[in-house]
């Protein structure tokens, strides 16, 4: 599900994982089959941050294992990026039924993981995907509201006690499956996105 280099980052993500197999701190643990953390590589420069778990990936456990997925690889692939070596994860742990979107108080109950992890994966990039991601980040880093249609593609560098991290903005792919138009635009910030990577 997620490797490292590191004995002691694998060991915190882990401990993060079973305090989040434990939560009752919203009602979606009530309707969950299972906790969806994050997979792929720890030790990544890149996060990318989806909404919530959907319901493959809530049968499953692991992110982006869908429709969204799919595309996620291709759209990845199409910019020299693999999913194993990159961190994917979800705002929320938990799948909202019928895949709704996660309510404020939801989000702000789960927020407490999410920062927990971030800093155990200390990353250069962090990429949300998506309107709910994208408003969460913003909100965190105490920016102004914005929606992806109108960002992404465009990074702002904030500060984290491990350095500076750099913002990066993408529509969820999820997007492209209804509107393929959007398609050649992902393509195109997964190319920044890359280029960031190495810079
Ligand atoms: Fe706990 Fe987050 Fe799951 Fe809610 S979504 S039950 S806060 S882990």
């Amino acid at each position: 599900m997620y490797r490292s280099e590191s004995r002691e980052k694998l060991r915190e993500f882990e401990c993060i994982t079973e305090q989040v197999k434990k939560c009752t701190n919203c009602e979606l643990h009530q309707t969950r089959n299972n906790v969806v953390v994050g997979s792929g590589n720890l030790d990544s420069r890149i996060v990318l941050m989806g909404e919530a778990p959907g319901r493959k990936e809530d049968e499953s456990g692991l992110p982006f294992v869908g429709a969204a997925g799919k595309l996620l690889d291709t759209l990845l692939a199409s910019a020299g990026l693999k999913r194993e070596d990159i961190l994917i994860t979800n705002v929320v742990q938990c799948r909202p039924p019928k895949n709704r979107r996660p309510k404020k108080s939801e989000i702000k109950a789960c927020e407490h993981f999410l920062v927990e992890k971030i800093a155990v994966l200390r990353p250069k990039i962090i990429a949300p995907m998506g309107n709910s991601s994208l408003s969460y980040i913003l909100n965190h880093y105490g920016k102004e509201k914005a929606v992806i249609g109108d960002i992404h593609g465009q990074p702002f560098v904030t500060e984290e006690p491990w350095g500076k991290v750099t913002v990066f903005p993408l529509y969820h792919p999820a997007a492209a499956i209804y509107n393929r138009k959007l398609i050649p635009q992902l393509e195109e910030d997964m190319r920044k996105l890359a280029e960031l990577q190495v810079s």
